[in-house]
């Protein structure tokens, strides 16, 4: 069945979505170019999606005017306005690889492919460079892709764009307009949101993105100085080759203009790559899904390009996107959502940090409904407000952050945040620790329900003693029951005195894992209450025997381990390791004074303090002696097993290795007296590799570190450096002749 074509057809109400959709579009495609969004990319795309749908249905319906039939946004009026020599387009969309597929298949369908240039679709804003006989006479924002504005002044302010083209391997041309994105590096992104929010500027920047079109659409050009913008350029437009002084060079494909514009001085990518066959573009895709976070700069997905320009020419163009490309977006790592309350949380040292209680999003592919703020100060910093629209962002697996709030969508019924003064779970004031610290605690340390749930939570963590059985919810069931009165534990000295008739009277509420918060009967609108260790016949239930066996492999975990369990400030896993291998018994370094502690490889005078400060406290010190007596390994065994001849050697291990986790890696390594750290420099002994390895391949092979495979990690275990040194993958550096 063909779709109505005619004006009559088309229902009152499509229309009116249409035109509700169109103005809303254009709207957000002009705060957006300002660099002012107050949706996401994500909801802009899904509205247009629903556009396509509605033309698609209705095709009177499209217009010259529609958002999907034209590039960009209406001018400014700060600006002049210049007409570009060739029109600047934008770029067709693929969300899913069926799409990238459809669009291949259209492509070879039409003209014969036989290369693809894949890169990274920057996050930026595009830009028009003018050169005439070499020198930049003028730079324009894409406008709406026929005219632009002026921005000469503030482009010159970019080191990298070129003012003068570089004539040292051949003339420039008579005239060369190219295309390309301005952007802010994420690390001075970080930099200048310091500075912004330190000076009270105005609110920090989103995202790198904002910043950029912020910066580069200053009316002042001085102020876009101060912002380390960069560029790279990748396109052409218009393009007439030097009248003299050499061969008469012809752009034949986007691969060969790319060399030729280097040649130049124009500032490029170094990621793009040229491919014969579409399962390469697929693994284009898929390594900068998995590494998107490798460039200095934020990208939004991968453009894929028809490298042949008679083919391009061939293709063509529509209204707005050239049929020869095509960009593939990734997963959106920023979305909106609204900030429905701020509450607070006890952490295991007490600290009291207010999270955001979202509507939830999927952000990066998971769901999210709670994010960090860290502390007062931030939530006053970032200036949200309960009931805001915020932006929320979910980079990889970094933990989700709420940006900042869109304040053009408040409604004036969101109201301050305040700070509590007393503890959420416990009652007692809270307090800082030192004067001018910016986060609150609950000193009750001991006995505050919240902190020994927190504490207890985290020596069961993989991180620590490694007890699955010892999930949240137990954690919770164990420290706040609602039967008996008195919990089983009164500190977590007391875990491994557990017995099961001290477990099966507990009640507690049915948590839910995701939220935490209790799940209530749907018939009596009640909390669900059950006995959490025991079933219906009060015999013990199958976690309880799980937890026994668990708790009993605990205590022979290694000493690093029993170090991290005990919470102490700023003793995570690397610093227990060096102590351990330092120290190799726990009456060791309760022992150690401070200037010993510090005097430790890895352990500096602020980790040596806060260890003697920990074994000062009298409860804490029996935690030790109760986990020791309930026979919890507080040494390293040195039975003389196990070689030592990786004292003093560092080991990288990077990528997935078959037949060790990495923790188990660590391990090992650590046993024989090696240190595994994370990052490559020329000090690190070896590199290990396994499967996908990333960067830290690459570091070790230029700095010529010895590379190790599986195989040679297992010689460097067993018989050392020396035999290891013999089988590295990688070649050794030449020696150089003094
Ligand atoms: P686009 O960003 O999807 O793609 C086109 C642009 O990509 C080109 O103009 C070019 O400058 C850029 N690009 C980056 N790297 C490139 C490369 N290697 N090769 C070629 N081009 C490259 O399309 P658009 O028309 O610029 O903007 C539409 C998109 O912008 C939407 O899909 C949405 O994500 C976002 N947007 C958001 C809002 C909002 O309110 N949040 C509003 C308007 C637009």
């Amino acid at each position: 069945m063909s779709a109505p074509d005619t004006t009559t057809d088309i229902p009152d109400e499509v229309r009116a979505r249409h035109t509700e959709l169109c103005q809303e579009l254009d709207d957000h495609s002009y705060r957006y170019y300002l660099g002012t969004p107050v949706i996401s990319d994500a909801e802009y795309d899904t509205l247009m999606r629903e556009l396509v749908g509605i033309e698609d249905s209705y095709p009177a319906l499209v217009t010259q005017d529609s958002p999907t039939q034209k590039v960009g946004a209406p001018l400014s009026t700060d600006f002049a306005e210049v007409e570009h020599l060739v029109r600047m387009e934008s770029l067709g969309n693929a969300f899913d690889v069926d799409e990238l597929n459809a669009w291949a298949d259209r492509t070879s369908a039409e003209v014969p492919v036989s290369g693809y240039l894949c890169e990274l679709k920057i996050d930026g804003l595009a830009v028009d460079l003018v050169y005439e006989r070499g020198r930049l006479v003028r730079a324009a924002t894409r406008g709406d892709g026929r005219v632009g504005d002026d921005i000469t002044l503030n482009v010159r302010t970019i080191a990298a764009v070129p003012e003068r083209l570089d004539e040292s391997v051949r003339p420039a041309p008579e005239l060369l307009e190219v295309r390309g994105e301005v952007f802010l590096p994420v690390e001075d992104f970080g930099r200048l949101n310091e500075r912004i929010t330190a000076s009270g500027e105005h609110t920090p920047f989103a995202n790198p993105r904002n910043a950029a079109a912020g910066s580069l659409r200053q009316k002042d050009p001085r102020v876009t100085a101060t912002r380390p913008l960069s560029m790279i350029v990748h396109g052409v437009g218009a393009y007439s080759p030097a009248k003299d002084g050499g061969e008469d060079v012809a752009f034949t494909s986007q691969s060969q203009a790319y060399r030729l514009l280097g040649e130049w001085g124009l500032p490029l990518s170094d990621r793009y790559k040229v491919v014969t066959t579409m399962d390469q573009v697929r693994e284009y895709v898929s390594y900068y899904a998995a590494h998107r976070h490798e460039p200095a700069y934020e990208i939004d997905g991968i453009v894929v390009k028809v490298d042949d320009f008679a083919l391009q020419r061939r293709l063509g163009s529509t209204s707005r996107v050239p049929r020869w490309a095509i960009a593939y977006k990734y997963p959106p790592e920023e979305v909106t959502t609204r900030l429905l309350d701020i509450k607070v949380g006890v952490g295991r040292t007490g600290r009291v940090t207010p999270y955001g209680v979202m509507e939830p999003v999927v952000v990066a592919g998971s769901e999210v409904e709670f994010a960090t703020l860290h502390n007062a100060r931030e939530v006053e910093r970032k200036g949200v407000l309960v009931g805001d629209t915020v932006v929320l962002r979910k980079a990889g697996d970094v933990i989700p952050e709420i940006v900042a709030p869109v304040v053009d969508r408040r409604d004036g019924t969101e109201r301050a945040f305040t700070m509590p003064e007393f503890c959420p779970e416990c009652g007692t004031r809270l307090g800082q620790q030192k004067e001018g610290d910016v986060d609150l605690r609950c000193p009750n340390a001991r006995s505050c329900p919240g902190q020994l749930r927190e504490r207890l939570f985290f020596v069961a963590s993989r991180k620590a003693l490694d007890i699955e059985a010892l999930g949240y919810v137990a954690a919770t069931a164990l420290t706040q029951p609602l039967e008996p009165a008195e919990p089983p534990l009164r500190d977590e000295g007391d875990l491994f005195d557990l017995t099961v008739d001290k477990l099966l009277p507990i009640r507690t509420y049915v948590l839910d894992p995701d939220t935490t918060e209790p799940k209530t009967d749907p018939k009596t609108g009640e909390p669900k209450v059950v006995s959490f260790f025991a079933n219906k016949k009060g015999e013990p239930k199958k976690t309880v025997e799980k937890l026994f066996e668990q708790l009993e492999e605990a205590k022979s975990k290694p000493l690093w381990r029993v170090l991290v369990a005990l919470s102490i400030r700023h003793v995570g896993p690397r610093a227990a390791e060096d102590l351990a291998r330092h120290f190799r018994s726990m009456d060791a370094i309760r022992e150690a004074d401070e200037e010993e502690l510090a005097a430790v490889d890895g352990i500096g005078p602020t980790i040596a303090a806060s260890i003697r400060e920990w074994f000062s406290v009298d409860w804490h010190a029996e935690i030790v002696r109760k986990w020791a007596a309930a026979g919890v390994r507080m040494e390293d065994e040195d039975d003389g097993s196990r070689p030592r001849h990786l004292e003093g050697v560092t080991v990288v291990v990077t990528g997935s290795l078959e037949r060790f986790t990495r923790d188990g890696a660590k391990e090992a390594i650590a046993e024989r007296g090696g240190r595994a750290t994370a990052s490559v420099s020329k000090k690190t002994g070896f590199v290990v590799v396994g499967d996908s390895p990333g960067s830290k391949y690459d570091k070790a092979v230029k700095l010529g570190v010895p590379v190790l495979d599986e195989e040679g990690f297992r010689v460097l275990l067993e018989a050392g450096p020396d035999a290891a040194a013999a089988m590295r993958i990688n070649p050794e550096p030449e020696e150089t002749e003094s």
